[in-house]
């Protein structure tokens, strides 16, 4: 049932600071968890060490059954596969329709030229579309991103991590551009995706209220390590 366990984590970007220092963390199946703490906590370091976009200094994550700081490249791709990343500035590919960018997710961005979509099957572009539809932008499908708000590219941002089928959904601060109107959207549509996709969400969030509103469980990370651990209520409590 445990999908993600990191034991022991360290990080520094040079020899001097620990960015990251002993972290432990296991996430269960299904689970929405959230991370909170002030800017510089080392949140998004923590996210990118995980998907391996980073090297930790040392220490263990096991997801999914396969250690991943001591992959090699083919089995990293395909143990990367199975996690979806959300990123705060959306990164989408701003000329190309939302339909495009969502293929990409899950196949690559395999060419630079317009008029990809006769790369991919019938079956790999219902999937597509049936994911922008849950997420209420079937509509959008032809639209280029960049004539989007920012709460529709989000919504493209995660229709994009869909597509790839994830057991992990990692996402690094979502809503820190957004208004209130497209936060909420934005965190029921996650919540929706743990509770019925059975998708692991881990979210980097730094505003408290939303991360008790949402959250099974919240890790307070401070200065690189983990200052507090538990379920919304107790935090509430402490606060
Ligand atoms: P958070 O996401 O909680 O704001 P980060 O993980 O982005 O925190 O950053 C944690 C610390 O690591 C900060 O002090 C930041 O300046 C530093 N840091 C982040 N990325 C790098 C990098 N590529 N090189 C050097 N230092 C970095
Ligand atoms: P910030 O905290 O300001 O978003 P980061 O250091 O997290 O800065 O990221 C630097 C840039 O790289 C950002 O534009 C971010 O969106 C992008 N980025 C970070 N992680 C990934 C990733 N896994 N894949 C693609 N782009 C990424």
């Amino acid at each position: 049932e445990t999908l993600l366990k990191v034991e022991n984590l360290y990080k520094s970007y040079n020899r001097n600071t620990l960015v990251l220092q002993n972290v432990q963390m296991a996430l269960k199946q299904g689970e929405f968890v959230s991370i909170i703490g002030p800017s510089g906590a080392g949140k998004s370091t923590l996210l990118r060490c995980i998907n391996r976009m980073i090297d930790p200094t040392s220490g263990s994550i096991l997801f999914d059954g396969v250690e991943m700081t001591t992959l090699n490249k083919a089995d990293l791709r395909s143990q990367r596969a199975k996690i979806g990343m959300v990123f705060q500035h959306y990164n989408l590919v701003s000329r190309l329709s939302v339909f495009e960018n969502v293929l990409h997710g899950r196949f690559g961005y395999k060419s630079t030229l317009q008029g990809v979509l006769s790369l991919f099957t019938e079956e790999e572009k219902k999937l597509a579309l049936e994911i922008l539809d849950k997420l209420g932008m079937k509509e959008f499908a032809y639209k280029r991103c960049d004539q989007l708000s920012g709460g529709q590219k989000q919504r493209v941002g995660i229709a994009r991590a869909l597509v790839q089928q994830p057991k992990l959904l990692l996402c690094d601060e979502p809503i820190a551009s957004l208004d209130p109107n497209s936060s909420k959207v934005i965190m029921d549509h996650l919540k929706d995706i743990s509770e019925t996709m059975g998708i692991t969400v881990l979210v980097n969030l730094h505003q408290v209220d939303v991360a008790l509103k949402y959250s099974d469980r919240i890790i307070g990370l401070n200065k690189g390590s983990i200052v507090y651990e538990g379920i919304p209520e107790n935090l509430s409590n402490m606060a």
